[in-house]
C-alpha cells in the first residue's frame, strides 16, 4: 500500500489532520491501533473553548486562534457541538471583581465577530445563581459544548469520504526510511509505503517515535484531569465554572441529562 501521508492515531488529531489532508487531495491512510476516539478524544471535559483561563498567563494569541476555530466548529458540526452559558460566580478572595469583568472583556474581544452572545454581569437574584451559596453575585460568559467522540467519528468519515483510508485495530509496530520514503510495518503483517508520517499518537507521542526509531532529545510532561458524572444537581442547560482557592477553576456541565 502506499500513500502521501501516513496518519498514526485515529483521536481528534489524527482524524482532523486525516480530513484536511484529505480536502486537499493528498493520498491519505489513518492507523489506529485500538477504535476511533478509544482514549483522550472520548475522555476530554467535551469544551469547544478559547480557553479563559489562559488570558491569565498572557496566551492571547492560542485565546484568539481558538475563538476562531470555535466559530468554525458551530458552523460546520451544528449538530455535534451546541452554545452553552457558563455561570462563573464572583469569588473575591480568588480573583477581584475588576480582573473577572477585564478578562472576560478581553475574551469577546479576542471573538469577534463570533455568533455567540458576550458576556454580561449576573445580579444576586438571578436564578442560575441560586443552587450556589446564598448572596453571590457572578458573570455569565459563552462557550459551547461537543459530543467528543462523535466529533472525531464525523471528521473520520468526512476524511473517507474524501478518499482517505482509515485502518483501525492495526498498530504501528516498526518503520525505515530512506533517502525519499517511509517503510512502515503494521501488527497484521502488512507494509505501508509513505511520503511523509503524522505522529498523532497523543500520550504516546513519545513511544511512537522510539517505534519509528527517530532519535529525540524532546521530553514529554502527561496531565490528568478527572471527571465525576453526578445526577442532575440543577435545572437548565447551562454550565458552571467554579474558582478554587488556589487559582484553578473546576467545571461542572450537564452532560446527557446528568452534571
Ligand atoms: C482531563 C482532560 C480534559 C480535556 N478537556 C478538553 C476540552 O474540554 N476541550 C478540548 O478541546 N480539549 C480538551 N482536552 C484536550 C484533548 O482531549 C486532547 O488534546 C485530545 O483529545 C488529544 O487528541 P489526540 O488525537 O492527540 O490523542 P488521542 O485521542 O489519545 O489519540 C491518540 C491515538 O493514537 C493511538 N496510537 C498510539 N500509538 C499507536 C500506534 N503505535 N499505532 C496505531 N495507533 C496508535 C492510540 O490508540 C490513540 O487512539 C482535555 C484533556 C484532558 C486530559
Amino acid at each position: 500500500m502506499s500513500c502521501d501521508l501516513l496518519i498514526i492515531g485515529g483521536g481528534i488529531n489524527g482524524c482532523a489532520i486525516a480530513r484536511e489532508a484529505a480536502l486537499l487531495g493528498l493520498k491519505v491512510v489513518l492507523v489506529e491501533r485500538d477504535s476511533l476516539a478509544a482514549h483522550t478524544s472520548s475522555a476530554s471535559s467535551k469544551l469547544i473553548h478559547g480557553g479563559l483561563r489562559y488570558l491569565e498567563t498572557y496566551e492571547f494569541r492560542l485565546v484568539r486562534e481558538a475563538l476562531v476555530e470555535r466559530e468554525r466548529m458551530l458552523a460546520t458540526a451544528p449538530q455535534l457541538i451546541r452554545p452553552m452559558a457558563f455561570v462563573l460566580p464572583h469569588a473575591h478572595a480568588v480573583r477581584p471583581r475588576w480582573m473577572v469583568r477585564a478578562g472576560l472583556y478581553l475574551y469577546d474581544l479576542l471573538g469577534l465577530g463570533s455568533s455567540l452572545p458576550r458576556s454580561r454581569g449576573l445580579r444576586r437574584d438571578d436564578p442560575r445563581l441560586a443552587p450556589l451559596t446564598a448572596g453571590t453575585s457572578g458573570f455569565l460568559y459563552w462557550d459551547a459544548q461537543v459530543d467528543d467522540a462523535a466529533l472525531v467519528r464525523a471528521n473520520a468519515q468526512d476524511a473517507a469520504a474524501n478518499g482517505a483510508e482509515i485502518i483501525t485495530g492495526v498498530a504501528v509496530t516498526g518503520a525505515q526510511r530512506d533517502a525519499e520514503r517511509w517503510s512502515v510495518t503494521l501488527s497484521d503483517g502488512r507494509t505501508i509505503d509513505a511520503r511523509a508520517i503524522v505522529n498523532a499518537a497523543g500520550p504516546w507521542v513519545r513511544d511512537l517515535l522510539d517505534t519509528l526509531g527517530v532519535a529525540t532529545t524532546s521530553g514529554l510532561r502527561l496531565i490528568k484531569g478527572s471527571h465525576i458524572t453526578v445526577p442532575a444537581l440543577w435545572e437548565g442547560d447551562h454550565a458552571y465554572i467554579l474558582q478554587q482557592p488556589d487559582r484553578r477553576v473546576v467545571f461542572a456541565a450537564p452532560w446527557r441529562g446528568e452534571t
